[in-house]
């Protein structure tokens, strides 16, 4: 079986991220989207901290940077104060999958309200610039599409997923008002729905899910009608945009969207996993789930004006890729079980 080479497509970006090699810390570095920001920016000459309390990321996702000696791994929980050297910080320590969050509303809005004070503060004292993994969340179930950054959102601020929403818009007003007020340097970036390799199998979102459904040949679940729509962006183009953020100057605090404006309904998606992997599922429909948006499209014109930056993978390369690294999953769990 072929080992799966992370960020293979990415080698066809320029390597913007900074001429001089900076210490950089990443909250959040062993989780999904984290591992591999920290495996970018340790490509580009960075030394690199990765914070996290392995909640929902995993050792392994930053196993093979251990090689690097410019990388580090510190076990703490964001919602308690730290100090680490480091003049850029990435603030992703967050659950992002709903049912990750949901399972602790209460830690998951603390974390994010927690860690987005502690993040600055640490930002403040080192005079650090600081990014924030803000989300398309902020957005809500929004009234219209595509949505730009000065739209507001239509958040219940007492729903199941309020505990996400809304502590992520707590932290983009801690970021905000921490500029406004102490002149610390932030960048803003709200994420679209992303995939790739090192989603968790078990993590709930629907990428994963409908994957790991397809491969075992079980029923695919799709939450509602199917007509929901949502916009995937590949991992490698996400933290292609979030490096030239980071790279962009003072003045560019966003929020920029970052996502790839490609919009599919749900029960699409559900159709294009089960005939790329020749499955033989059968898709299902289960109760929607509260307050889940029925349309989610990112406008990046802000993110093309000032970052030069776009999506260049389009879905199917992106799920082929995704599909081939839980094919290698699941039998890697097989021969384990086996022996
Ligand atoms: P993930 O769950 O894989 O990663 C989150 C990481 O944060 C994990 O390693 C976890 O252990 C760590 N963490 C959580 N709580 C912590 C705490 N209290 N202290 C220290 N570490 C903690 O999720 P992801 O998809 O990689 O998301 C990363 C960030 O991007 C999150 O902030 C998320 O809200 C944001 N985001 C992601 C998406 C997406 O589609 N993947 C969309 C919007 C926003
Ligand atoms: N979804 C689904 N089946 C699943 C998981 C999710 O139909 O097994 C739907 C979910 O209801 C939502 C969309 O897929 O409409 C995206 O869900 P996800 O949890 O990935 O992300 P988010 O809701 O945060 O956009």
């Amino acid at each position: 079986m072929r080992s799966f080479v992370p960020n293979e497509i990415c080698s066809g970006y320029d390597d913007l991220s900074g001429r001089t090699p900076k210490k950089v810390l990443v909250n959040g570095g062993a989780g999904f989207l984290g591992s591999h920001l920290c495996e970018r920016l340790l490509k580009s000459g960075h030394e690199v901290i990765c914070l996290d309390n392995f909640s929902t990321g995993r050792r392994s996702n930053v196993h093979h940077l251990r090689p690097f000696s410019r990388f580090r791994i510190i076990e703490h929980d964001v919602r308690n104060p730290f100090d680490v050297d480091a003049a850029l910080i990435f603030n992703f320590a967050s659950p992002a999958s709903p049912p990750d969050y949901q399972r602790d509303p209460v830690g998951t809005l603390l974390t994010n309200v927690l860690g987005a004070v502690n993040a600055l503060d640490l930002a403040r004292r080192n005079g650090a610039t600081i990014v924030q993994s803000s989300t398309s969340e902020v957005y809500g179930d929004p009234e219209h599409s595509p949505q730009r950054e000065s739209y507001c959102g239509n958040v219940n601020p007492v729903g199941p997923r309020a505990c996400y929403d809304e502590g992520k818009r707590s932290a983009e007003t801690l970021f905000f008002d921490y500029h406004r007020t102490y002149g610390v340097d932030i960048r803003v970036g709200r994420i679209f729905n992303t995939y790739g390799p090192r989603m968790r199998p078990d993590d709930g979102r629907v990428v994963s899910n409908f994957i790991v459904q397809a491969l075992q040949n079980k029923n695919i679940t799709i939450y509602g009608d199917g007509s929901q729509t949502r916009s995937f962006c590949y991992v490698d183009d996400l933290i292609e945009g979030f490096i030239r953020f980071s790279n962009a100057g003072k003045k560019c605090t966003g929020p920029i969207n970052l996502g790839n404006p490609a919009e599919i309904p749900v029960r699409q998606l559900a159709e294009m996993i089960r005939e790329m992997t020749n499955s033989r599922s059968r898709i299902v429909h289960l109760p929607r789930v509260t307050d889940d948006p029925k349309q989610r499209r990112p406008d990046i014109s802000r993110a093309q004006a000032k970052l030069g930056w776009q999506p260049r993978v389009a879905l199917d390369i992106g799920l082929g890729k995704t599909i081939k690294y839980f094919e290698a999953r699941l039998s890697a769990a097989k021969v384990a079980e086996a022996v």
